[in-house]
């Protein structure tokens, strides 16, 4: 058994209860590389911000399990030698998909999990987190549970349409699981094609495509029903178009790549959202700074060489969402 708090790591608690006090949101960053660790950790150290590192089963799939403790704990190791006192940063499990992993991660390290019960009926929903719940929180572990589908794919969790969260049930369900934050479905969606174009409108001039708006109306009937409750938003990277338009240019092929507007993600971290999820965002930095970079120099072939403007590139997007998304800078 290795306790995260022996790792330097925090649990989401007291990080939570201040995001929604104040007014922003945590950064729910997931990472499978170094380079994404470094980018990470020298963004959070930069804007002062707490941060949650997040694992999906399709990392530990990539990476190896002990391996991304290990990276977890020299990120806590590596804040500090960049200057940060007292980093705050939470090893998050993404996506749990049973009691057992939830358990093996809780055990090698972990400060908090998600227990993904979506998919299954409401009542096995409750059963099952309410299992994890009772495990985690004997080791102070927090867990994150989830009402409602969102539609999308990442990694091995995939649905075809969403299904937003039903405001009636939320109360019922933090109350008998014991959940210290609920992931609700109000029409953000994981991967890079959040929205097919039957979806959305498009812009005469630009031909770019513009999404439909959040339900905003859900989230509001659940903050009243769950009163300082800490809600999450998976699936919110914003797909920037520029990026797109990168890997576009040398080589990539992603038509029609769309995801949440910023100004809704801002909109949304001012209220009981206090987590939001972001990935897509940061393979598309790395994937556009590689291909950009190899199209520009095709002799080089030491991964340095490309992984550096990579790494750069995630570190701004990074930035970027902490200062003028997610508000989350000098909290620490
Ligand atoms: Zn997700």
């Amino acid at each position: 058994m290795v306790s995260y708090k022996k790792l330097g790591l925090v649990n989401t608690k007291k990080m939570f209860a201040k995001a929604i006090k104040g007014g922003y949101a945590i950064p729910a960053f997931n990472f499978n590389t170094m380079e994404q660790m470094q980018a990470i950790v020298q963004a959070a150290v930069e804007t002062k911000s707490p941060v949650i590192m997040q694992v999906s089963k399709g990392a530990r799939k990539y990476a190896n399990p002990t391996i991304l403790r290990y990276m977890a704990e020299g990120a806590v190791a590596y804040a500090k030698e960049l200057g940060c006192k007292k980093p705050q940063i939470v090893l998050h499990l993404d996506h749990g998909d049973s009691y057992e992993t939830c358990k093996s991660c809780i055990d090698t390290g972990f400060s908090s999990v998600m227990i993904d019960g979506s998919s299954l009926p409401f009542k096995e929903n409750i059963k099952l987190t309410k299992k994890v719940v009772n495990y985690a929180h004997k080791h102070d572990v927090t867990v994150e549970a989830e009402l409602g589908v969102l539609a999308g794919v990442e990694d091995e969790v995939s649905a075809a349409e969403s299904h937003y969260t039903k405001p009636e049930e939320v109360v019922e369900f933090a109350t008998k699981t014991g959940c210290d934050s609920l992931a609700i479905s109000i029409g953000t969606s994981h991967g890079a094609y959040k929205f097919t174009p039957a979806q959305c409108t498009r812009d005469p001039k630009t031909g770019k495509l513009i999404p439909p708006p959040l339900a905003f109306d859900v989230l509001k009937a659940i903050e009243k029903k769950l009163p300082g409750f800490p809600i999450v938003l998976h699936g919110s990277s914003s797909v920037p178009q520029d990026e797109v338009d990168t890997i576009n240019k040398y080589g990539g092929k992603l038509p029609d790549a769309v995801g949440i507007p910023e100004e809704q993600l801002r909109k949304a971290a001012k209220s009981a959202v206090c987590k939001i999820n972001i990935d897509s965002d940061s393979r598309l930095a790395m994937t556009a700074a590689i291909r950009k970079h190899l199209a520009e120099n095709p002799g080089h072939f030491d991964p340095r060489q490309y992984l550096t403007p990579a790494r750069e590139s995630m570190k701004k997007m990074y930035i970027h969402k902490i200062l003028k998304v997610l508000g989350s800078n000098n909290k620490l």
